[in-house]
């Protein structure tokens, strides 16, 4: 039986949009269905509006440090409004570049809810399509602890549009997006304290990393607080406190929960049609992205691989080819850059120095700690920190760590190179762009261990 679509797509966010056009250019016919909005997490509630708020709360900095450089300001102020509507301004011009997108390519766009009904069943809105395939793309959705007064905090989703910018914060968590939000409300001006139940935040990334971080933060006046895990939050007269279970009480005019995120897969109709879902509720799928039924496929934060948005891309321009261009491609997961963008940033690719000594029985490790150029006139206290992991046996860089101004932009470049499988010896033979934090990546000699 011919069906309304090839494919119907659940949620138009980094992932679903991306497998939508994709598979509308091979030529299959493609609906997606999207209740919020259009560009999912990323666009709206994720990394694009973070980082112009990253940008928007370093302002503070380097208006001090343009003083140093001759530039005289008059008194510095901030106001948020706008910021915050400047932020909406760029949110809704690219809402209507990705419905661009989506309607030049010819994919059919459903403005609401959509469940499934049986495997070629779609309910979206009030009607019934029918699709030869499904690709469930709804992402993921922040979660709060299961504590007293959990009604009193906000998750990320709030942050990007609080109506007044607090005096006081309190940041849970120990994640990259608690990390980031930190950063950035302490760059707005307001008195953060950031309280992470473990002995140091960003599991996962690099200890020297972590421990270098955790020195900034807390050199810029961010007031990080580890083993302190939260177990309620009061309000007294108005007056918010969050408490730790040391007993230990921290007031605040807004409480941030960035304590996880959870895949999305409530309400679409997953459990009517049997789709396997793993313990910590994410769709389970081979690596072609196919469910345990045939034809629904999921890709992107419901996976929970990798929660971040060029994952989701590249795993729908996998889907895709695969589906409607005859390929058998496949998504490599090894040696993902990443950025995180607190302040400094974060940039890193490949495994830590910690998994590394597990994978490689010889590891040279270079280091270099550094105060940026910029900042010997500024004589601001930041410093920069680099790192490089090579196995002794090959002579293969095998990861490159850095915390730093701009590091994301400088690892990208570090990334294809240890894609390619780069030696020590051609990073030595590379020519450094002076003067530059980015040339140490090749001129760093000696190894430290
Ligand atoms: P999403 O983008 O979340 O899209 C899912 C869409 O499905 C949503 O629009 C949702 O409304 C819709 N939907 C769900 N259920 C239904 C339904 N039943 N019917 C219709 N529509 C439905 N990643 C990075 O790479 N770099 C970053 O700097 C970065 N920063 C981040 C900062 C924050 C604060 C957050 C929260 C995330 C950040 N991420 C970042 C992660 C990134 O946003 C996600 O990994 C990415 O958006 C995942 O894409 P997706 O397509 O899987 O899901």
């Amino acid at each position: 039986m011919a069906h309304d679509f090839d494919l119907f797509v659940i949620g138009a966010g980094s992932g679903g949009v991306r497998a939508a056009r994709m598979s509308a250019a091979y030529g299959a016919k493609v609906a997606v269905a999207e209740e919020r909005y259009l560009g999912g997490t990323c666009v709206n509630v994720g990394c694009i509006p973070k980082k112009l708020f990253v940008y928007g709360s370093h302002f503070g900095e380097d208006l001090e440090d343009a003083q140093a450089y001759g530039w005289t300001s008059g008194s510095k102020s901030f106001n948020w409004d706008v910021l915050r509507s400047n932020k909406d301004h760029e949110i809704d011009r690219l809402n209507g570049v990705y419905r661009n997108l989506l309607e030049s390519n010819g994919v059919a766009i459903f403005e609401s809810h959509a469940e499934i009904v049986d495997p070629h069943t779609i309910k979206v809105g009030s009607t019934e399509v029918t699709a030869e395939n499904i690709l469930v793309a709804t992402g993921s959705w922040p979660t709060v602890p299961d504590m007293f007064g959990k009604e009193h905090v906000v998750t990320s989703n709030e942050m990007f549009n609080l109506d007044t910018l607090p005096n006081k914060a309190v940041v849970i968590g120990g994640g990259y997006i608690a990390i980031e939000f930190a950063g950035i409300l302490h760059g707005l001006g307001v008195e953060t304290t950031m309280l992470y139940r473990r002995s140091l935040f960003l599991r996962g990334f690099d200890l020297q990393v972590r421990e270098f971080v955790r020195d900034e933060l807390k050199a810029k006046g961010i007031n990080v607080v580890f083993n302190a895990p939260v177990v309620a939050v009061h309000q007294l007269n108005g007056a918010t406190q969050v408490e730790t279970s040391s007993g230990e009480m921290h007031a605040a005019d807004l409480v941030l929960s960035a304590t996880g995120r959870a895949p999305l897969t409530g309400a679409c109709g997953l459990e009517r049609v049997g789709v396997e879902l793993n313990g910590n509720g994410a769709i389970v799928v081979d690596d072609q992205y196919r469910s345990n039924v045939p034809n629904i496929f999921a890709l992107g934060d419901v996976i929970d691989r990798k929660q971040l948005t060029p994952v989701a891309i590249k795993e729908a321009m996998c889907l895709s080819a695969n589906l409607f261009d005859g390929q058998r491609s496949n998504m490599s997961y090894d040696d993902i850059p990443t950025a995180v963008f607190c302040q400094p940033n974060i940039g890193t690719v490949g495994p830590t120095e910690e998994e590394a000594r597990e994978r490689y029985s010889r590891l040279r490790v270079y280091e270099s700690i550094f105060r940026p150029l910029k900042h010997t006139v500024s004589h601001r206290k930041e410093r920069s920190y680099m790192k490089l992991l090579v196995d002794e046996d090959s002579d293969r860089v095998v990861a490159a760590h850095m915390v730093g101004s701009d590091a994301g932009e400088t690892i990208q470049g570090l990334g294809v190179a240890i894609k390619a499988g780069a030696t020590k010896k051609q990073f030595d033979q590379t020519v450094g762009i002076h003067p530059t934090a980015a040339e140490e990546f090749v001129t760093m000699r000696d190894p430290v261990r």
